[in-house]
This record gives structure tokens, sequence and C-alpha cells, in this order.
């Protein structure tokens, strides 16, 4: 497995946390000014009694109002512009996973920042100047290509844009061109590491070293699953178009969990029903407020990803908190017969199981009055041809798996290997067909 260094890229990474405290409230005080001039945010500050001066403290950040997605569809299609359209440099989308995609605007200083941002956490992910970067992210409106691509140029690394699609051909590329970094959804690079065993390519004999992963949510288990496949060490990064994109936090060297770029964004973790902050360690939705963005700033945009902070120290050197795996939108939360549970918990429980591959499907159904969870998966080719009995014992452990990982019972298929559907972007795992039965 390759090691990494310690790397810090800005010295605003390491704050003393008074120093970072007191840059943050300038730069509430400074957003909460630039605001002002959103009708949305105008009369939400009218009715509150907010102006710039009345923010004494961080703590004042809980006087402000939430901005949601629906928010951001009212105002559809740049109702939260603070600058005049002519000053915008480029206009991004959400991909849309949750419905109607929403836009975000950037200013020339917004891209800046935004590199600046993304090459912070590549560099905290061992990207240095010679190295050779595939990106294998859609560049489009969704803001994962364009993001990372101007933050591996502002470190100085070589990009090979290579966009989503034909795997084979990336592969080819990857090989061709020696990319030791590799940019991608993480279901991709499965996908990636699938297609070139079947062109009986050892995806461990690929030069690729490192990879920087993000989009959507995955486990420990699957980190473990695509870096032995692999042979190359995997970081985790997050963002979402509507704060700024990738960007907002990612792994240091120490991979405990993504430091939160917080010289930029206010993030708060609070429970999604009370809104009440939630104790350090403790799940909750994140709320997050952009700073310093110039086009859009959002405050306290309500994320739906649900995630833990930790503030203690890092061995790093960063001083910044760090935010835990995101383990679930709540907008994807399934509630099957009243358990919550969230689809991370299927695929943890799924990579537990020796046999298995990390291909599924979640489905859910309602065909009388109770909720029916199926759970499909690919397994192992030489498992498939193999006696009925242990099929069954597979399925039965599988199933004990996601009682005690989800505390559901789960109908638990087996299908041959390729027989699911494989993502080039962010993958779509879960059919919930119960609103569209009768
Ligand atoms: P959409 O909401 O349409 O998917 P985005 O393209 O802006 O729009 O995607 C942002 C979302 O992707 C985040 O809110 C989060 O749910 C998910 N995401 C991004 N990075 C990660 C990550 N590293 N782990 C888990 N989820 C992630
Ligand atoms: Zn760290």
């Amino acid at each position: 497995m390759p090691t990494i260094e310690n790397h810090i890229r800005d010295g605003e990474e390491a704050l003393p946390r008074d120093e970072l405290a007191a840059l943050q409230l300038a730069r509430l005080r400074d957003v909460v000014a630039r605001v002002a001039n959103v009708p949305f945010y105008r009369e939400a500050f009218a009715l509150r009694g907010i102006t710039p001066k009345s923010m004494r403290s961080l703590d004042d950040l809980r006087r402000l109002p939430f901005t949601t997605k629906d928010d951001l569809r009212r105002h559809h299609p740049l109702g939260f512009l603070t600058v005049p359209r002519d000053q915008l440099a480029r206009i991004h989308g959400s991909s849309g996973t949750t419905g109607k995609p929403t836009f975000v605007a950037y200013t020339a200083k917004d891209l800046t920042l935004w590199s600046d941002l993304c090459a912070r956490f590549l560099v905290a992910g061992g990207l240095k100047s010679q190295h050779t970067v595939h990106v294998a992210f859609g560049y489009g409106l969704f803001t994962g290509g364009f993001g990372l691509h101007y933050g591996i140029e502002k470190v100085g690394a070589a990009i090979v844009p290579a966009a989503s699609g034909n795997t084979r051909r990336q592969i080819e590329i990857i090989q061709d061109l020696g990319a030791e970094v590799l940019v991608c959804t993480p279901s991709y690079a499965l996908t990636i590491a699938e297609t070139a065993r079947e062109l009986g390519i050892d995806p461990r004999s690929l030069p690729l070293k490192y990879a920087h992963f993000g989009a959507e949510p995955w486990t420990e288990e699957m980190r473990q699953e695509i870096e032995s496949q692999m042979d190359l060490l995997a970081f985790n990064n997050y963002g979402l178009s509507e704060v700024i994109g990738p960007g907002v936090s990612g792994e240091c060297a120490m991979r405990d969990g993504m430091h939160l770029q917080e010289d930029h964004f206010l993030v708060e973790c609070l429970d999604p029903d009370t809104l009440e902050p939630m104790p350090d360690g403790e799940e909750g939705e994140l709320v997050i407020t952009a700073l310093t963005k110039e086009a859009m700033p959002l405050l306290r945009y309500r994320t739906r990803d649900i995630a833990r902070l930790d503030r203690s120290p890092c061995a790093c050197g960063r001083t910044t908190a760090r935010m835990s795996r995101v383990t679930g939108r709540t907008d994807d939360m399934l509630i099957i017969r009243g358990v919550n549970v969230f689809p991370s918990q299927i695929e943890e429980a799924l990579l537990r199981v020796e046999g298995t591959t990390p291909h599924y499907m979640i489905e859910v159904e309602r065909p009388a009055t109770l909720d029916q969870l199926t759970v499909r998966v690919e397994v192992m080719p030489e498992l498939l041809s193999d006696r009925m009995d242990r099929m069954q014992h597979l399925r039965d452990r599988i199933g004990k798996e996601i009682l005690t990982v989800a505390g559901i019972r789960a109908t638990v298929e087996l299908v041959a290997p390729r027989t699911l559907e494989r993502f080039t972007g962010k993958a779509k795992r879960v059919n919930d067909k119960r609103g569209k039965q009768g």
C-alpha cells in the first residue's frame, strides 16, 4: 500500500482556535451585510432585527434564518444572487439527485477560492505537482469535475480530464499516461476495477497510487474493498454545490475524519427535527454558512447530510474540526416498518460478509400493509455455482448482518455477477416503490 507524508498547504488550516474564531466572526458580519440585498434574507433580517453589528459573537449565528433547497427552488433560477448578473463567471447546478436541479453561481473570486479549497484537501491527501491525475468525474453542470480540475491545476499537477463514460478507454488512458492519482466517485472506481479484470488486467497493476473519492456516501468497508482491489490509498472529500461544490472538507494523512475548511464555512450539526445543536460526536444534520463566497453565499444551508463533528485536535497539525463520513441524507433515509434505515448501513452489513461483492440494490415495497425490504447482491462467481445449502447459508449470514447493523429483517437475493446496474457518476442503489403502488 502506498504511503503519504503529512503536508499542510495553507497556514489558515492551522490557525490557533481563538484567531480562527475572530476571523470567522469578522467574516460572518461581512456576509450578513452582503446578503442583506437578497429579498429572502432582507425579509428575514427585518423580522428578526438582524444587522451586521448585531452579530456580537459566533453564537449569534443561531439567530440567522435557515436556507433550504425549497427556498432555492422558490427563487429559481438565481434569486439568491448578492452581486449583479454581469459579475458572474460561472454557473453550475446540483446533480438533481432529489428532484429538479438548482443553480449556483460564482464570481471570478469565488472560482479562485474554490480551486484553493480543493487544492488544500488534495495536498492533504498527498497530491504533488509532479503527479498526473486522471479525472473521471463528469464535466458539466455537476460541480465535481470542474471543481477538482482547477484544484489540481492549483497544485500544479498534470490533469487528464477523461470525464465519465467508456471505462475500457479510461483504463487504457490510465495505463498509457501513468496516472498516479484517480478522481471519481467510489462506485465508479469499482466499475474501473471490475472492467480491468474483464480485460485481463489486474487492477492492482495500474499505476494508480492515490484516489480522491467523493460526491456520494460510501462506507469504511467500501474503502477497504477498493483499496485492496486496486492497491491504492483512497481519500474522502465532501462538498455540495449549494455551499461551493467539492472543497467543503477532506481527509488528511490521518484519514480520521474530513477537515472542515472552517475559515470559509461555519458548520453546525443539528437535530434535524428540533434544530437544536447535537453534542460533538453525535449524528445530526450539517448546516453550513458560507462566509466568504461573493456571488451566492447561503446562510445556514440545510444540507440534509447526516454526519458527526469532532473538534479534538488532529495529529496532522490542522486545527479545524473534522466531520465523519456522511452516513446518509435525511432525504434518502428509508423508514421501513417504522425503523429508520440508511442505505449505508446495508452496505456496511453486506461488505462484512465474505463471498459477496460491493454491487447491490435495495428495494422497498408495500404489497399489502407491511413494508418489504429486498436486498439484491451479486456474489462472487465461484460461489454462485456452488451447492444450494452453501447459498442458503450465505443468505442467512447476510440477513443476520443486516439485522445487526440496521435492525431490520430483509429478504436477501443472491444474483449472478454483472447483473446489477453499474455507475459512472453518483450511484443510485435504492428503489423505493412504495409511493408508486396503489
Ligand atoms: P445533489 O444534491 O443533486 O446530489 P450535489 O452534486 O451538489 O447535488 O451533491 C452534493 C451531495 O453529494 C451532498 O449533499 C452529499 O449528500 C453528497 N456527497 C458529496 N460528497 C460526499 C461524500 N464524500 N460522502 C458522502 N456524500 C457525499
Ligand atoms: Zn488531520
